[in-house]
């Protein structure tokens, strides 16, 4: 094969990368609708697209360290408002539960098992893995409301105790899951954490920057969070907070020499790769939409989100054959309906499991699985009430089309 070479036809392939799905439709995806920059996003985007362009006035070989654009002062703020002692930036939540696993499993080196809960993220496992450690998931209600109880997170302590003679290394709570979108409030189970003494990781992919979080009231030891999933940010970035009794756990200095030149780098953090890697756009953006992020988290804000779900719930009940899965009434505005109605339909329709998308990609809403019929999913987060009543009526019209009513 030799090697590629530039010409006309490389060019035209990508020469238009233009996307317009939040302009022209009704963008009801699940992970996408918290991930929408704000005004101020998308100006500080263009500023900072270039590479490494949030290292212009770097003193101190450091991106946490950066005064200009103010990066330090954002980590701060940004530890404020999480109300945990430090923060920093990581390539996304995953990265962030993996760097927590990492950390703790080398200071607790004996203890192998990570408590999780059973409507965890894959990512969550795979940090699991990643750090060569093993699973242990906390079971859950089941089919409808998937709900998580505390006695059975102590249950599943106690279980690992016996079984290992020694205490898990960590304990890991969704807070808002990706499947079901149930909030699952972190003090109960800080608690019990606190009381076995077993270090407690809230993933707030899907929860912050639409809630507000106080991770000294949940007994929170380390927090993860998505910037491209909840906080209006471009991606990858994400976010590690954790307390000062981990700080010397995470912020590991180089102590490398090399063998000729004598060089050393002990200015840099060696769990970061020496800095983040999020050299100007996706921390840029994060940091431009961090007012906003803290205002839409101020309870009305949250209220007023939550209301359109439900909103959009309490009208489409009284299609037939239709059930809303998870814990009712909604908080976070991430929803699971069982439509086994339109599966039926898809049995004898010519497109089968794609005709829904199909139904309401016509009507201006997007952001369905396509080919599935027997589940939506689906999030209102950040639409206006015309785009809610207009997706809720498209429902209705759709069930009714299909005689469902
Ligand atoms: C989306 C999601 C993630 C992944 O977030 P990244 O920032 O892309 O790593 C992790 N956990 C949950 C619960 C999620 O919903």
């Amino acid at each position: 094969m030799p090697n590629l070479e530039y010409t006309e036809e490389l060019k035209q392939k990508y020469a238009n990368l233009t996307r317009t799905v939040n302009e022209e439709f009704i963008n009801i995806h699940p992970i996408q609708r918290g991930g929408i920059l704000t005004p101020e996003a998308y100006r500080a985007l263009i500023a900072y697209a270039d590479g490494y362009s949030l290292c212009d006035n770097c003193l101190k070989g450091r991106i946490d360290k950066i005064e200009n654009p103010p990066v330090i002062d954002f980590l701060k703020d940004m530890a404020s408002y999480l109300q945990i002692e430090n923060v920093m930036p990581t390539a996304a939540a995953r990265r962030a539960k993996q760097i927590a696993m990492k950390v703790i499993s080398e200071r607790y080196p004996k203890r192998r098992v990570v408590i999780v809960d059973s409507l965890a993220h894959y990512t969550t496992y795979l940090a699991v893995e990643t750090n060569n450690l093993q699973v242990k998931e906390v079971p859950n209600s089941g089919y409808s409301e998937y709900k998580l109880e505390k006695e059975n997170f102590e249950a599943t302590i106690n279980q690992v105790q016996n079984d290992e003679a020694e205490l898990p290394l960590l304990v890991v709570l969704t807070h808002v899951d990706y499947k079901y979108g149930n909030f699952n409030d972190p003090s109960p189970i800080g608690e019990i954490c606190e009381k076995y003494n077993i270090p407690f990781l809230l993933n707030a992919a899907y929860s912050g920057g639409i809630f507000p979080i106080d991770c000294e009231k949940g007994k929170v030891d380390f927090i993860a969070c998505s910037g491209h999933k909840s906080m209006a940010s471009s991606g990858p970035i994400g976010l590690l907070g954790f307390k000062d009794k981990y700080y010397n756990d995470v912020m590991v200095h180089s102590k490398i020499q090399g063998n000729l030149t004598n060089r050393t780098f002990s200015n840099k953090i060696c769990t970061f790769m020496g800095c983040p890697p999020v050299y100007g756009a996706p921390l840029i953006t994060l940091m431009a939409s961090f007012p906003t992020v803290v205002k839409r988290t101020q309870k009305k804000y949250v209220k007023e989100e939550s209301k359109k779900a439900n909103y959009v719930i309490e009208k489409i009940q009284t299609i037939k054959n239709l059930k809303v899965l998870g814990k009712l009434p909604k908080i976070h505005p991430l929803t699971n309906v069982e439509t086994k109605c339109f599966e039926e339909v898809s049995k004898s329709h010519p497109r089968r499991g794609f005709f829904l998308r199909d139904e309401f990609k016509e009507r201006g809403i997007l952001g369905m699985l396509p080919g599935i019929s027997k589940e939506i999913k689906f999030n209102t987060f950040g639409l206006s009430w015309d785009q809610v009543k207009h997706f809720t009526n498209s429902f209705l019209e759709i069930a009714e089309k299909y005689n469902l009513l």
